[in-house]
C-alpha cells in the first residue's frame, strides 16, 4: 500500500509532536517539516527528519498529500489557504482560526480545491474527558443537572505570542477551545439555551488569562467551563452532579464516584458551621452512600490521524472533526467573548 506522505508546517512546541503521531499510522509517513526558525530546523534534522528549505519547496513537493499546520494562531488562515490552494489536504492546529469569518473562508477554499480540511481537536481523546463522558452516557448518576470542567494553573499566560491579542492569544483561544469542544461532544444533540461568560485579566491586560462560562443546555443541564492561571490551589478538573450521585476527577487521572444508596435515610450527625450547627450540610453517614472507582475507558488519539488518512484515501466519507463542528465551536467562542464584553446572557446561540 502506498503511504500518504505528510509534512508539518511550524516545528515548535506542538509541531515537534506531530511527526510522532504521523509515524504511528501505517497509512502515513513523515515527508518533512518546515519552520521559519533555523534553530527548530536544526532540531528536526538532528532527529533525522527532512527539512524543506522553504514553504514554497514544501508546497511544490508533488509527493506530499497532507500538511499539518502547527504555527501560531493568527497565521493559520493564510497558511492553511496557501496549502489548500497548492492541492494539499490540511490538518490545522486549534484554534483553527481567529473567528467565524476566517473559518468560513478556509472551508470555502477547501471545497473549491476539493481537499480534506480539519482541525486537531485532540482533547476529544483525553482519558479524563472520556471517563466523564462514559459516566454521563451510561446514566450512572441518574439525571445529571450540572457538569463542571475546569483547568487551573498558577503561571499566568505563557509569555510568547499567547499573550498577544493580534496573535490570537488568551486562554479562551488556547484551552477554552478544547474544553468547549469536549462539552459539545458530551452534550450530543442537545441545544444550547443560554451562555454567560466572564473573562479575567489578572496578569494580562491585552487578552484573557482565564474565564468562567455557564452554559444552559436542553434537558436542564448546566455546564460550567473554567480556566484560571492565577490559581495556587486547584479545584477538581471535573465535577458532575446527578440526582443519585456525584462524580469527581481531582486531576487528569484520579477521582471517584459517590452514589446515594439510601436516599430516604437522611438523618445526620450535625456538624459545627462556624457559629452554628447544621444537619443540612453535614456529610452523609457511610451506611447511606457507596463509593465506586471511575470506569475504565479505551481511547486512542491515533483514531484522529487514522480517520484523516481514511478520508484522503476515500475509504471513509466522514471526518471525525467536521466543518459543522468547527464552525459551531468558533461561533460559541465568539458568543463567549460577546457575553463577557457586554456582560449579558446570550440566548440566541441556536
Ligand atoms: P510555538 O511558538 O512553540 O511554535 C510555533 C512554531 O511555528 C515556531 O517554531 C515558529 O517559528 C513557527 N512559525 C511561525 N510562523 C511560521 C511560518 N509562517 N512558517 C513556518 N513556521 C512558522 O507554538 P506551539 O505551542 O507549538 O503552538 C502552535 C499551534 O499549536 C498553535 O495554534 C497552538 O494553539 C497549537 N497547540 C495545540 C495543542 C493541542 O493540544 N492541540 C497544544 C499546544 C499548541
Amino acid at each position: 500500500m502506498k503511504k500518504i506522505r505528510a509534512a508539518v508546517l511550524g516545528y515548535g512546541g506542538m509541531g515537534f509532536y506531530h511527526p510522532d503521531c504521523i509515524d504511528e499510522i501505517d497509512m502515513l509517513e513523515v515527508a518533512g517539516v518546515y519552520d521559519i526558525r533555523q534553530s527548530r530546523m536544526d532540531i528536526a534534522r538532528e532527529k533525522g527528519i527532512y527539512t524543506y528549505s522553504s514553504l514554497e519547496e514544501m508546497l511544490a513537493d508533488p509527493t506530499l498529500e497532507l500538511i499539518t499546520v502547527a504555527t501560531p494562531n493568527h497565521t493559520h488562515k493564510d497558511l492553511c489557504i496557501q496549502c489548500m490552494r497548492a492541492g494539499k489536504n490540511v490538518i490545522c492546529e486549534k484554534p483553527v482560526a481567529l473567528n467565524v469569518q476566517e473559518l468560513e473562508e478556509m472551508i470555502a477554499v477547501s471545497k473549491e480545491c476539493g481537499v480534506v480540511f480539519t482541525v486537531h481537536q485532540n482533547r476529544r481523546w483525553d482519558r479524563d474527558f472520556n471517563i466523564m463522558k462514559k459516566i454521563f452516557d451510561d446514566n450512572t448518576l441518574g439525571r445529571v443537572f450540572r457538569i463542571e470542567s475546569r483547568v487551573h494553573g498558577s503561571r499566568g499566560v505563557p509569555g510568547d505570542w499567547r499573550n498577544r491579542k493580534e496573535c490570537g492569544g488568551g486562554m479562551m483561544m488556547d484551552w477554552g477551545i478544547h474544553m468547549l469542544d469536549q462539552m459539545f461532544k458530551m452534550m450530543g444533540d442537545r441545544k444550547v439555551k443560554s451562555i454567560y461568560a466572564r473573562m479575567t485579566n489578572i496578569t494580562n491586560e491585552e487578552c484573557d488569562d482565564g474565564f468562567k462560562v455557564i452554559v444552559e443546555f436542553e434537558d436542564d443541564i448546566e455546564f460550567h467551563l473554567e480556566v484560571g492561571t492565577s490559581n495556587f490551589v486547584n479545584l477538581p478538573r471535573w465535577y458532575m452532579l446527578g440526582e443519585n450521585g456525584t462524580a469527581v476527577m481531582n486531576n487528569w487521572t484520579e477521582g471517584k464516584i459517590v452514589m446515594v444508596s439510601d436516599w430516604e435515610n437522611r438523618d445526620a450527625v450535625p456538624v459545627q458551621a462556624s457559629a452554628g450547627w447544621t444537619k443540612t450540610m453535614a456529610p452523609r453517614t457511610n451506611d447511606t452512600i457507596q463509593e465506586y472507582p471511575l470506569p475504565e475507558v479505551n481511547v486512542t488519539l491515533r483514531d484522529f490521524y487514522h480517520n484523516v488518512a481514511l478520508v484522503i484515501k476515500g475509504e471513509a466519507t466522514t471526518l471525525l472533526v467536521t466543518h459543522e463542528q468547527m464552525l459551531r465551536d468558533m461561533r460559541f467562542m465568539e458568543a463567549c467573548f460577546r457575553s463577557a464584553a457586554e456582560n449579558r446572557v446570550i440566548t440566541d446561540f441556536e
